[in-house]
C-alpha cells in the first residue's frame, strides 16, 4: 500500500507566496522518486487577503479544519501595511503553536557549501548541530502583573513558570534526538548561577533524566557564555537544549552563524502526534524583496525535508537535504540567488533543487 500524507498549505504573505510553490516543487519530486502520496490543501490565511477582507487572520473554526491534517507546510505570515506584525503572529502562528501543543521548536544549524558564513575560517561540516526549544511554557507566561501603578512605588512582576511534565517532554525529546544522532551529545542552557528558583530545577531535570541515557555525553552552560561559544567553538555542539527565552535568542543566533536567513528551517512539533506539527522557515514575509521572485527558497524546501522526515519518509527527507546541499554547493551562479551570491530566481534554484532529487 502507498503511504498517503494529508498536508494543509499556508504560503502566507509577501514571499511565502513565492517560496511556497518551490517547497511543494520539491515535495513533489521526492513523493515520485520515493513512491507516496501528498495530499495537499492549500488555505489562503494571509495578512494581505483574508485578513484585509475578514478583519481577522483565520476562519472561526480553523481549529477543526487543521486539527486532521498529518502537517502543516507553512510559508510566512506578515504585511505590515494592513495589519501590524504582532497582531498577523498572534492570530495565525502562535495559535498553531499554542492550540497543537507544538511544544518543541527544533532549529538546523548547519554550515552548507555554498552560503558564506560570517564566522570566518569555518568548513562546511565544522557546524551541525540542533537547537530544540522549549515552545510553551517557561520565561512567556504571562502570570505577574503592575502594582502601585503610577507612583514612585510602582512594581512590576513577571513569572516564570516551569511545570515538571512541560520541562521533562522537551528534555525527552532532546535526549532522543542525541541518542539518534551519531556524537550523543546534549549540551543544556542554563543560568542557574543567577536565576536561583527555576534554573536550578531546570539543571536538576536535565541531570535525572541522564540517568536513562547513559550513553549521551551531557554539558550545560550558561546561557551568556554558550552565546559566545556558538560564535567561537560553533563546532562544540551537536544538539542544545533550551528553555523558552534562551532557546528563542540560540534559535535565531545559530542560524545566523551559518548564513543567509533565506536557508534557515525551522519546526514547531507536537512530538506526541495528538495534533499536526508545522515547518516554517525562519524568515518572514520580506516585504523589501517580496514581488520580485528572488527570495531564496532553501529555507522553504529544507523545511520540506524536515517535515519528510517528521512524517516518517526518512530516505526521502536524505535526499531532498543532499539535492539542495549539491545545488547550493556547485554554486552556479545563472541558478542560485542574489543573497548566496548569485544572479537566479526563486524559481531557478527551486527547479534545479526538484530536478537534483533522486532515489538512491
Ligand atoms: P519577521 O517577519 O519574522 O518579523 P522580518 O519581517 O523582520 O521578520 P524577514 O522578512 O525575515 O524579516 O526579512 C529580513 C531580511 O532578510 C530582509 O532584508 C529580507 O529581504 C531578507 N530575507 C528574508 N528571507 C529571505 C529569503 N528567503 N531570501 C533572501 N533574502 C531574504
Ligand atoms: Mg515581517
Amino acid at each position: 500500500m502507498t503511504n498517503s500524507y494529508r498536508i494543509a498549505v499556508i504560503a502566507g504573505d509577501g514571499i511565502g507566496t513565492e517560496v511556497m510553490p518551490e517547497g511543494l516543487r520539491a515535495l513533489q519530486a521526492a513523493s515520485e522518486a520515493f513512491g507516496f502520496e501528498l495530499d495537499t490543501t492549500e488555505f489562503d490565511w494571509s495578512s494581505a487577503n483574508y485578513y484585509s477582507r475578514h478583519g481577522q487572520m483565520l476562519p472561526d473554526d480553523w481549529f477543526d479544519t487543521l486539527r486532521t491534517f498529518d502537517a502543516i507546510f507553512f510559508g510566512a505570515v506578515g504585511w505590515p501595511d494592513v495589519v501590524p506584525d504582532h497582531v498577523s503572529l498572534w492570530g495565525s502562528l502562535l495559535q498553531f503553536r499554542r492550540h497543537f501543543d507544538q511544544y518543541v521548536n527544533l532549529r538546523p544549524v548547519k554550515l552548507l557549501a555554498g552560503v558564506p558564513s560570517p564566522l570566518a575560517g569555518r568548513a562546511p561540516g565544522d557546524i551541525d548541530f540542533l537547537v530544540v526549544r522549549e515552545n510553551t511554557e517557561g520565561e512567556y507566561s504571562s502570570v505577574g502583573g503592575i502594582m502601585f501603578e503610577g507612583t514612585e512605588r510602582e512594581t512590576v512582576i513577571q513569572e516564570t513558570v516551569m511545570t515538571r511534565t512541560g520541562v521533562d517532554r522537551v528534555l525527552r525529546y532532546a535526549f532522543e534526538l542525541a541518542q539518534s544522532r551519531e556524537a550523543k551529545h546534549l549540551t543544556s542552557a542554563t543560568k542557574s548561577n543567577g536565576i536561583a528558583i527555576t534554573m536550578p530545577y531546570w539543571d536538576g531535570r536535565v541531570a535525572a533524566m541522564a540517568a536513562d541515557y547513559p550513553d549521551v555525553r551531557v554539558d550545560k552552560f550558561h546561557i551568556d557564555i554558550l552565546t559566545a561559544n556558538f560564535v567561537m567553538h560553533p563546532d562544540w555542539f551537536d544538539v542544545v537544549v533550551a528553555s523558552n527565552l534562551f532557546g528563542d535568542i540560540l534559535s535565531d543566533l545559530g542560524p545566523a552563524c551559518t548564513g543567509t536567513i533565506g536557508v534557515a528551517p525551522s519546526a514547531n512539533i507536537n512530538p506526541d502526534r495528538r495534533f499536526p506539527s508545522l515547518f516554517e522557515p525562519v524568515h518572514g514575509s520580506a516585504p523589501d524583496i517580496a514581488g520580485r521572485g528572488i527570495a531564496n527558497p532553501v529555507g522553504q524546501i529544507w523545511c520540506g525535508a524536515m517535515m519528510l522526515d517528521h512524517l516518517g519518509e526518512h530516505a526521502a527527507a536524505a535526499a531532498v537535504q543532499d539535492a539542495f546541499e549539491a545545488v547550493l554547493a556547485r554554486g552556479d551562479s545563472s541558478v542560485v540567488t542574489p543573497d548566496v551570491g548569485g544572479s537566479g530566481t526563486t524559481q531557478t534554484l527551486g527547479q534545479a533543487i526538484a530536478a537534483a532529487i533522486a532515489a538512491p
